[in-house]
């Protein structure tokens, strides 16, 4: 069945919501009606939010100045991610968004690291690393290749595509969804609302969070469960406040007795989250463990947040798509879920834009590509515990034992016993971050391929000390975080 998409309704003001409408005006240009329904009284998720760089590519798209965007939601860069206590309590690596680079044309750079046995972590060959260590930043150039992203508060960032999106034509409509009326044919028909009004439309993106209002309520599609995997279902969450020049450019997340913490500084405050699970740790132990870590004065009470990992079976379904929390979530560890939102919209106006009826077999290659990603991440995610040496509680013990998806021991099978990191085009994490959770911890291949050796080990050794060396002295000359960003703000 073929379909039409003259009026869309977009189910949810969430950062999905506004981040969907945005695009859909700025992408149809009045070829169809955008119009958002959301409801104040529910509000949204909004936790001090950090993202993946692609976030800019969608900034750019929609037409957004980047020092704009900065003020408007408190934003800070993104370098990448420090990664504290996840291979063994006491050692610690970075996540960046740069590569570590090759030696000798294309002998890469970490194989020769290993061959000569250095002790000093990798990341002191990455530029974005050591920029992260000493709290540096710069906008990358053709000398400092890198991306980045950055750390924003997701409740502004809403509020800024809201005005953005309405400014070019959305319409906004408040008000609490109690009934969805659908066709003989099955399809949505109408939203209604508590006060009587009714919404029609003929194509409705679902972005209402967990409760999956369309898709999950009224269409039940099944919940792929992935806990089994992914074990953390819950997450206290408390703002500091913040001053001063000390500003990190990346988020850190650093392994508990059950889950993990987060730090995500902000212009004004800085975001602390405790990612649990509960099969492993009472609630209140959680927030309390969350309290004794806080860098600064709360500003806010502590926030409880549940969740199941995973995602819907399909993620269109009729004239229903589900973008953001609607959708799936995968925790969130490496902040991937406004990476997928973004990804799923740039995947549906390249339906939406051909102009035709949709039909089937675009549902079904939006649904497929939608799976794959997910999976994608999954596997990338479980990377990151299931390398852990710890031992010291259940959570641990269950992550190092627990049994893989097949497509992770697949790819962690290559890497082990050829050195083989498998690229996949444009999806997610590329070869470079897949390099840097091996490295941080300290899973490495069985052996090395003959050709290493074919350069003198004292050659080796000096290119690296030299590179390294070069990328200490550029790094010393850059501005720090706090300095670069007053300025861009121009303050
Ligand atoms: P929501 O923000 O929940 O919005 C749902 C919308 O639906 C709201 O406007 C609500 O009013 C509306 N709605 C629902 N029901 C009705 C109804 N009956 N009538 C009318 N309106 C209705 N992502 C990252 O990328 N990076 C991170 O660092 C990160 N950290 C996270 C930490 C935690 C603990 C959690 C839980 C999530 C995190 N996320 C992160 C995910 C991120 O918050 C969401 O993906 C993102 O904010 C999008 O949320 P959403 O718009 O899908 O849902």
């Amino acid at each position: 069945m073929s379909q039409k998409y003259e009026r869309i309704v977009v189910v949810g003001g969430g950062s999905a919501g506004w981040m969907t409408a945005a695009a859909l005006v700025a992408g149809l240009k009045g070829r169809a009606s955008v119009e958002v329904v959301e409801s104040e009284e529910i509000g949204i998720i909004g936790v001090g939010e950090a993202t993946f760089p692609s976030i800019r590519n969608y900034n750019q798209l929609i037409g957004i100045d980047e020092a704009e965007f900065l003020r408007a939601t408190t934003g800070t860069y993104k370098l990448g991610i420090h990664f504290c206590d996840w291979l063994e309590v006491g050692r610690d690596y970075f996540h960046t968004f740069g590569h570590f680079g090759n030696l000798y044309g294309s002998q890469t750079l970490w194989a020769q690291h290993r061959r000569l046995g250095l002790t000093e972590p990798l990341g002191l060959q990455c530029v974005p690393t050591v920029m992260a260590m000493k709290d540096r930043f710069v906008l990358p150039s053709e000398q400092a290749e890198f991306k980045y992203a950055y750390h924003f508060d997701a409740v502004q960032y809403a509020a800024f595509l809201r005005r953005l999106a309405v400014q070019r034509g959305a319409r906004h409509t408040q008000g609490r969804i109690v009934d969805v009326s659908r066709h003989a044919d099955g399809r949505v028909a109408a939203l209604q609302l508590d006060d009587g009004r009714r919404v029609e439309g003929d194509f409705f993106v679902d972005c209402s969070g967990f409760r999956s209002l369309l898709l999950g309520g009224t269409l039940g599609e099944p919940f792929v469960d992935l806990s089994h995997w992914l074990p953390v279902d819950g997450a206290w969450a408390c703002p500091t406040e913040r001053a001063g020049d000390e500003l990190t450019p990346y988020t850190r997340a650093t392994a508990l007795e059950s889950g993990w913490a987060w730090r995500i500084p902000l212009q004004n405050r800085t975001g602390h989250g405790h990612v649990f699970s509960s099969r492993f740790i009472d609630v209140d132990r959680a927030r309390d463990q969350l309290l004794a870590r806080l860098d600064g004065k709360p500003v806010a009470e502590p926030r409880l947040l549940r969740f199941t990992t995973g995602h819907r079976q399909r993620f269109w379904v009729d004239n229903v798509v589900a973008v953001g929390l609607s959708s799936g979530f995968l925790e969130p560890l490496e902040s991937t879920s406004i990476y997928l939102v973004q990804d799923a919209i740039a995947r549906l106006m390249v339906l939406l834009t051909t102009g035709r009826p949709l039909d089937e077999n675009d549902r079904a290659l939006f649904n497929e590509g939608a799976v794959r990603r997910f999976s994608r991440i999954r596997d990338f995610i479980i990377l990151h515990y299931c390398l852990t040496r710890r031992r010291d509680s259940e959570l641990w013990r269950h992550v190092a034992t627990m049994e893989l998806p097949e497509t992770l021991v697949f790819r962690m099978e290559l890497w082990r016993r050829y050195g083989v990191l498998h690229e996949y085009d444009e999806e997610g994490f590329d070869a470079t971050s897949w390099l840097a959770i091996h490295a941080g911890m300290d899973h490495w291949p069985e052996r090395l391929d003959p050709v290493f050796a074919e350069v003198e080990p004292e050659l080796a050794a000096s290119a690296l000390r030299d590179r390294r060396a070069a990328i200490a002295v550029s790094v010393e000359r850059m501005p720090s975080h706090h300095r670069l960003l007053q300025q861009v703000l121009g303050r």
